[in-house]
């Protein structure tokens, strides 16, 4: 038996003002069939090695399409869109003999002219692969669950947790499905249920910890084969954007359907209690330097490359610098032309430069700073959950406060300054820079969710700023133009009611 595999994927801000062109699909992955394997990067690789050893596992032979991923960010123009598509469909087309397609997609891609590209690129694959071979794609579950994709779709699945720590294992399980489809054991149907509500929603806390585990718990009995949450991308103006039950189940759509429902209104229900309210800038700063101990890690979530943010706002390093906070670091500034500065002035050097501020309004104005280059590295990468990431080349400058120039590790500002634009993963953005953040007192960390994983162990609180930047954190200032708010909390108090 012969499994397919391709990736297409990033995640749209509609409003981000970054083309989601090839420079972005290049420095985050594009690796092709007829790449040679010498050149295929980390992330490809490691995919690619669990891959074949759980195929070899089962037996399976294994064809590998097109991968690729970009680094959220907004509109992908058409021509790019309609290129990687179509080569995707390509590779499939030079299979022969496939006996089930994994893709592995995102759900909120937004090409200029397809508001759902992953329901174009599914009803495009079956359409080639005819009814009778099992398609499956796994999600992101910041994505746009579309009739589409449902209809095209044998199965949907999607990541269950937010921190993403368990991309693989959901990879694996839809494997799990698609093959005991070909090999006639099951029959899988996807249902799902809107939940009209939108909000960020972290599965690290209760009540939403016990709802995924829960949700786990029904997986291989009374026909349910898998049970996740979409829920949504807020940032992506669609029309399906919001929070949706999905459950695959093994050929009973009908009670797939009623179980959606079922589960859809209970998180409803918990609406309040799961989705995060974040704190001002101030509010953050305030609390973290009143507390007796570090380091107090701060989520600038408003400025989160992985939603589509520029990554290089200045706010909180503005009011840190206006503060006189010392002993403190923040990860990771997307300036790839402050990097190059570093190089050429050399480890060790003093450097006047100007950070930041360059994408727009949402990052604020320029800062100019007095600093020290204390780190240099030419590629640096780093780990969401087992993905590999790329920073690409990187700095950690010290940033002197009020003209006092000292070196000493609990002295001034660190930044991580880095060449591509990503969100700060873990503690390694800091410590591969030769920036030790278990000795600050406070980090601030670019990053809505992802960031916990790898900070949580090391934090002695943990705090969320979402007032200043591109992504507001309070729904509903984000300005909608297609999305109908009347039908969705927290626009509608109870849209179930009308
Ligand atoms: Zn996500």
């Amino acid at each position: 038996m012969k499994l397919f595999i391709g990736m297409l994927g990033t995640e749209t801000n509609t409003c981000s003002p970054i083309p989601t062109g090839w420079n972005v699909w290049n420095g985050t992955l594009l690796h092709r069939r007829s790449d040679a394997e010498e050149s295929a990067p980390a992330l490809f690789q490691g995919l690619k090695a669990v891959v074949n050893e759980t195929m070899n596992q089962r037996g399976w032979e294994v064809e590998f399409g097109l991968f690729a991923f970009a680094q959220p960010a907004g509109l992908t123009p058409r021509s790019v869109y309609e290129q990687l598509r179509d080569e995707l469909l390509t590779d499939l087309r030079d299979s022969s003999n496939v006996d089930a397609v994994l893709l592995i997609l995102h759900g909120a891609m937004v090409a200029e002219g397809y508001d759902d590209c992953e329901g174009d690129l599914i009803e495009r694959i079956r359409e080639q692969v005819g009814p009778d071979v099992p398609v499956g794609a796994e999600l992101d579950l910041h994505c746009h669950v579309i009739q589409k994709m449902v209809e095209n779709a044998n199965a949907l699945v999607g990541y269950k947790e937010y921190p993403h720590v368990d991309v693989l294992p959901r990879m694996l399980e839809l494997f799990a499905i698609l093959a005991d489809a070909a090999e006639g054991k099951v029959n899988p149907v996807t249902s799902f249920f809107r939940c009209r509500m939108i909000g960020m929603i972290h599965t690290t806390r209760e009540p939403m910890r016990g709802f995924v585990n829960e949700l786990s718990a029904l997986e291989g009995k009374n026909g349910v084969l898998n049970a996740w949450v979409g829920h949504g991308f807020p940032y992506g103006d669609v029309p399906d954007m919001g929070a949706t039950m999905v459950v695959v189940t093994d050929g009973i759509p009908v009670q797939g359907v009623e179980l959606a429902e079922k589960l859809g209104r209970r998180l409803f229900a918990m609406r309040q209690d799961i989705c995060s309210s974040p704190l001002t800038l101030d509010e953050c700063l305030n609390q973290a330097e009143q507390a007796a101990e570090g380091p107090v890690t701060i989520a600038d979530t408003a400025d989160n490359a992985g939603g589509g943010a520029p990554g290089d706002s200045t706010f909180f390093l503005s009011e840190m610098i206006n503060r006189g906070i010392d002993n403190s670091a923040i990860a990771v500034f997307y300036d790839p032309v402050a990097v190059s500065l570093c190089q050429d002035a050399g480890l060790n050097t003093q450097i006047k430069l100007r950070i930041g501020g360059k994408m727009g309004p949402s990052s604020g104005p320029p800062v100019d700073v007095l600093a020290t280059v204390i780190g240099l590295a030419n590629e640096v990468t780093d780990n969401m959950g087992e993905i590999i990431m790329s920073y690409g080349a990187s700095a950690a400058i010290k940033i002197h406060l009020g003209g006092e120039v000292s070196l000493l590790p609990e002295s001034g500002i660190d930044v991580i300054l880095t060449e591509n634009r990503a969100q700060c993963y873990s503690p390694k953005a800091f410590s591969q820079l030769g920036v030790d953040p278990q000795l600050k007192k406070i980090l601030v960390v670019k990053s809505t969710q992802h960031f916990h994983a790898g900070f949580a162990p090391i934090s002695k609180q943990i705090l969320y700023a979402g007032d200043l930047g591109a992504l507001s954190g309070d729904m509903l200032k984000i300005p909608y133009e297609r999305v109908d708010t009347t039908g969705l909390w927290p626009f509608s108090d109870d849209p179930f009611a009308s």
